[in-house]
């Protein structure tokens, strides 16, 4: 079992502030790292196309729901000869690509449908005692 932090992954992301009111908190995080990896050649790039804001579902803290508000970038490819001029930041232990929710959320989600899907024995299976 991982240890319980307040971001999903604190060499991923850095947390900037919290709010909260009645009835949420939102966790307002950006990228770690200064630069990104471009998925189609592997190198990585520094220069920055533009941000935008992702809102993310996360686990809840004591029942509260908890979203985050993500602060992403888009970078440059500035490898010659690279297909892809242009591409998001990934955050592969935070969030999958258009993810909604965190991982660590879809992961204990998960966890729970297969705790109600697991097979119920047969009643008219004699080899149960
Ligand atoms: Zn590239």
């Amino acid at each position: 079992m991982q240890p319980s932090t307040l971001v999903p992954d604190g060499a991923e992301v850095v947390l900037e502030s919290i709010r909260s009111d009645r009835s949420s908190i939102t966790l307002l995080v950006h990228a770690a790292r200064s630069q990104a990896i471009c998925p189609h050649c592997q190198q990585p790039s520094t220069r920055i196309h533009s941000h935008y804001e992702r809102n993310l579902a996360d686990l809840p803290w004591n029942g509260i729901p908890v979203r985050i508000r993500l602060r992403s970038r888009r970078f440059f490819c500035v490898t010659p000869g690279c297909g892809q001029r242009i591409f998001t930041e990934r955050l592969p232990n935070t969030l999958a690509p258009y993810a909604r929710r965190t991982k660590r959320l879809n992961q204990t989600l998960e966890g729970f449908a297969l705790a109600v899907v697991r097979p119920v024995p047969d009643w008219r299976d004699r080899s149960v005692s």
